[in-house]
């Protein structure tokens, strides 16, 4: 665990009693602080009474006393009880941040050598920093991987020089810490999403540019044109030595690029390839290719770097991660793919562009705004659709006499469905839940939705599953 030090004798507030909320709470009382946690939720406070932190109600708080506010990642701003919690604490001149920014205040009171890797973007950020963590793990540097992926950042393994840690960042944690200085700042991508908090793609694509723009050196995608204008910005402030830009595209005006499955450097004209991809199946697509891409100009980037060896031998083992375009099995010839991550348009993009045709595409959930309209150039890859959760009608009108579709209703009965049109079907029919939607309507969250998805595959009879 980090112990929070920079607050020893004040008094702080922590809302948000989540995994990341209590960890927070932890840190700060081991280093000193005298904290008091809070929640709308009686289950947040119950786990925090139980690993015996303090507890109150912070509605009609006596804000004066307090010098800090730390808001768990996860907190709405703009629901009502937290938001109420934050306003009176800011008119009171109590300061607003979250877990990263007490991270990044320690780190500086410590001043240890600990190479910081923070990782951000819309899509992409946990398979690159599964990716950039593994790497420097193979590479044999002492690593401590968490932040919005996994472990809570502040029940990470405490600072030691040396010790590298890699940090995936959503927006709502770039928001809440002023001060973050990552040694490598890494900027994926910026494309309409979380617009619920941000109001405004421009003021959420400002958000995600804090990250990079505080950074040491930086790592940027430019193939979308929010991250090339932050790119072009951070070249003038910090000069272009400062700066990789990264990019899946062939044609595209960048430092580290794909080529025909290759991670290449291009620098003074010339390319130089740093790892190949052909045959790692967790890195298969082109949004893997950036997002190699993006984890070899990290790690190039550190006061250390890793050399080229080093991320070509690291990118031949990556196992790859769980919900993301996981191959589950096969049941004969077709193949289930489990890509429940794919919470947005977007993401799901990115899978119906992996398999050129019979594709038996289970989705639906919780639709975001825009639906699957952008997706319509890949209809023609999809043999059926399959359709369930509060999307149905909205994604049925969308597919009306362009695909064939079934309105299912829940997740068992579509794989029941497109497993049995699969099976009858002729070619290398693939049954992929890739859903473009998030998944409150039916499960918890996507890992719930994927590991119900994985449960029925196993249960198909004859099916040879990959991993246990
Ligand atoms: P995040 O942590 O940002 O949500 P993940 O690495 O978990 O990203 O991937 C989420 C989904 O987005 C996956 O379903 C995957 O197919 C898709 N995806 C992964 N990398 C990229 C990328 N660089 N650009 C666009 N989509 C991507």
């Amino acid at each position: 665990m980090i112990r929070i030090t920079t607050l020893a004798g004040r008094r702080v507030a922590v809302f948000g009693l989540g995994a990341s909320g209590i960890a927070t709470a932890k840190a700060l009382v081991e280093g000193g602080a005298d904290v008091v946690c809070s929640d709308d939720s009686a289950a947040g406070v119950e786990a925090a009474a139980a690993a015996g932190l303090k507890t109150a109600d912070l509605k009609d708080a006596n804000w004066a006393v307090f010098t800090v506010l730390v808001l768990a990642p996860g907190v709405p701003l703009t629901h009502p009880a937290p938001h109420w919690t934050v306003r009176a604490a800011r008119l009171a001149g109590v300061d607003v941040i979250g877990d990263l920014e007490l991270f990044c205040r320690e780190r500086r009171l410590q001043n240890f050598d600990v190479p910081l890797v923070c990782i951000t973007g819309t899509n992409g950020k946990s398979t690159t920093t599964a990716l950039t963590a593994h790497l420097l793990k193979e590479a044999g540097r002492d690593t401590e991987v968490g932040g919005n992926i996994g472990t809570a950042m502040l029940s990470l393994g405490e600072f030691k020089p040396g010790r590298h840690y890699v940090i995936e960042c959503s927006s709502y944690q770039i928001d809440l810490a002023p001060s973050l200085d990552a040694s490598v700042g890494v900027l994926l991508n910026v494309t309409p999403d979380h617009l619920d908090r941000h109001g405004t793609i421009e003021n959420y694509a400002a958000v995600k540019a804090q990250l990079v723009l505080g950074a040491a050196r930086a790592v940027v995608g430019v193939d979308d044109k929010y991250c090339r204008a932050i790119a072009e910005k951070l070249i003038a402030t910090k000069g272009a030595d400062k700066v990789l830009r990264i990019s899946a595209r062939a044609d595209a005006e960048c430092d580290v690029g794909a080529d025909g499955g290759k991670v290449v450097l291009r620098q003074g004209g010339a390319t130089t390839e740093i790892a190949d991809l052909a045959g790692v199946g967790s890195l298969r697509g082109a949004h893997n290719a950036e997002n190699a891409c993006a984890t070899a100009a990290a790690l190039l980037s550190l006061p250390q770097p890793l050399t080229a060896a080093e991320i070509a031998g690291g990118m031949k083992t990556f196992p790859g991660l769980a919900h993301r375009m996981e191959e589950l099995g096969h049941q004969g010839r077709t193949l289930f793919v489990n890509d429940s991550k794919a919470t947005n348009a977007d993401s799901t993009e990115k899978a119906l562009l992996s398999f050129p045709r019979d594709i038996f595409w289970i989705l639906g959930g919780k639709p975001k705004s825009g639906g699957i309209t952008a997706l319509t150039p890949y209809f023609d890859r999809v043999a059926k659709a399959y359709l369930i959760g509060e999307a149905t009608e909205e994604f049925a009108a969308t597919l009306e006499g362009k695909v064939a579709f079934d309105r299912c209703g829940t997740l068992d009965a579509a794989t029941a469905a497109a497993a049995r049109d699969a099976a009858a079907a002729s070619g290398e029919p693939v049954v992929l839940l890739s859903p473009a939607c998030a998944s409150f309507d039916q499960y918890r969250n996507f890992e719930v939705r994927g590991d119900a998805f994985r449960a029925l595959v196993a249960a198909l009879p004859g099916i040879s599953m990959k991993r246990g």
